[in-house]
């Protein structure tokens, strides 16, 4: 947890935070933005590189069409306007890991802009501006650890210079931490849907940047901003601003002022640093790139990108909703990655009971999911295992009992459930009540406390002699008949 300074509840809420954030996102284009070396994560530092992303003199870039493409996609998915005319431009800096020296991004002409996302706050919908969505490359990595002398030098690794970003900048329309987690959230789940980025925050293809300031409450103008980097995890980005907000408050409380400035989140402590003194737009002295043609994305060809932009997340849950008559929440968890909801549609289409299906992954599939830390596309049941096993409790033919004990097996063998259900021989629970008769019967007979008991007016005791049945049944007798037989003969 993030730890605050201590500042009086009445000071805090005087003051308002406002939050704008900044997100880059690699595009899962094989090759980089402006040269064909392999974007792929994890190869010995510097195989992946060439004159053009190395740099050198005289080496001229030329525009994947992919990570084009796959900019624009996002742009739509995040109802931006794509600009049919946008111009790359030089982002002039110094760093040990940006060979050029500059940076090929886009500035006052970016790909796309006013876009949104609807986020969910205290049980309303809220739109989050998008200032503009644009493509960029990314730079080198500078490695501190890892190799013989790490403790004296400092290595680059260029594979990852020139692989494409594109580079998501929110309004300031987020008004908490909690806000910035959930737009966060959202922006992840359409990215992923979209199938531009992997969004693997471990390795880098998704990094966020905060801008946060506070304000006294009704007051117009924006206070000073601090932008909070490289942080990894969205509940990190959460802390790290619940614990910036405070601190903000707390200076401006105490009659100080803030420093416009970067400063670095601290995930052991839950504090934030400052860094460095934040550069203006001006101190980066962008002008167009002079090496690359106005990028022109023309209404054919954004045509041909919409075409292949998928169902979004809310929509599909809305339309889930209706489709399955299932709940809200169970198409909330059911959608969480495309793959998962791309699956049940599969199973719930094929069973009998689509609502069945819907419970049958919540509770028995994700439940032994979790213990065992898989995700969804490792698991040994299949969609179609789910659409099976749900078919065959809705006919009564196995009860939610055996249902239970199949897929512990699964799990165990790491086998499907048809083929579980075939090698156990197609269990079926048992309706058969000569055979139930008897081993009511037998139960009956070892236990005349509780038939006593039962017939004194404990009727509760029936539940006993159920657990006895099922018991005896090895788990395979139909519940509801075992018990109809019995208070049948209990009751007589
Ligand atoms: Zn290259």
């Amino acid at each position: 947890m993030a730890t605050t300074p201590d500042i009086s509840v009445g000071a805090r809420a005087k003051y308002e935070p406002v939050i704008g954030l900044e997100v880059h996102v690699q595009l899962l284009t094989a090759s980089k933005i402006f040269c064909s070396c392999s974007t792929r994560f994890g190869d010995p530092p510097n195989t992946n590189v060439c004159p053009v992303c190395l740099g050198l003199p005289g080496a001229l870039p030329v525009l994947n069409k992919k990570a084009v493409e796959f900019a624009t996609l996002a742009a739509m998915a995040l109802n931006c306007r794509i600009n049919e005319t946008s111009i790359f431009a030089r982002k002039n800096y110094f760093y040990p890991d940006l060979p050029k020296g500059y940076q090929i991004s886009q500035y006052d002409k970016p790909l796309a802009e006013f876009g949104f996302i609807e986020i969910k706050t205290n049980g309303t919908t809220k739109k989050i501006g998008i200032t503009r969505l644009h493509l960029e490359e990314d730079a080198g990595k500078s490695l501190h650890e890892g190799f013989p002398d790490a403790a004296e030098k400092t290595a680059i690794d260029l594979n990852r210079s020139g692989v494409p970003l594109i580079e998501i900048v929110s309004e300031p329309d987020i008004a908490s931490p909690d806000e910035a987690y959930e737009y966060l959230t959202r922006l992840k789940e359409i990215i992923l849907y979209t199938g531009v980025s992997d969004c693997n925050m471990e390795e880098g293809s998704l990094r966020c940047d905060a801008n946060v300031s506070v304000r006294p409450r009704g007051q117009k103008e924006f206070g000073t901003k601090t932008e909070v980097k490289n942080v990894n995890s969205f509940r990190f980005i959460r802390e790290a601003l619940i614990y910036e907000i405070e601190r903000q408050v707390e200076v401006v409380e105490s009659g100080g002022k803030i420093t416009q400035e970067t400063r670095l989140y601290n995930a052991d402590e839950g504090k934030t640093y400052g860094m460095r003194s934040k550069e203006q737009a001006h101190d980066y002295r962008y002008f167009p790139e002079p090496d690359l043609l106005p990028l022109v994305v023309d209404e054919k060809w954004q045509a041909e990108i919409r075409k292949t932009l998928p169902e979004l997340p809310e929509a599909r849950r809305k339309r889930m909703v209706s489709d399955y008559s299932i709940t809200e929440q169970d198409a909330h968890v059911l959608t969480l990655t495309r793959a998962l909801a791309d699956q049940f549609e599969a199973a719930a289409r094929a069973a009998k009971n689509p609502k069945r299906v819907a419970n049958l992954v919540q509770t028995e599939l994700m439940g032994r999911l979790k213990a065992k830390s898989l995700e969804i596309e490792q698991s040994p049941i299949s969609m179609t295992g789910v659409a099976m096993s749900a078919d065959l409790v809705e006919a009564g033919a196995i009860s939610g009992k055996m249902l239970k004990d199949l897929y512990d097996l699964s799990f165990e063998r790491g086998q499907d459930f048809p083929q579980v259900y075939e090698e156990e021989g197609r269990p079926q629970q048992s309706s058969d009540a000569g055979v139930l008769d008897r081993l009511i019967d037998e139960v009956i007979a070892a236990n005349p406390k509780q038939v006593e008991q039962y017939r004194a007016g404990k009727k509760t005791v029936a539940g006993f002699f159920v657990g006895q049945v099922m018991r005896a049944s090895k788990g395979q007798a139909n519940p509801q008949l075992v018990n109809e037989l019995l208070a049948k003969k209990l009751g007589s």
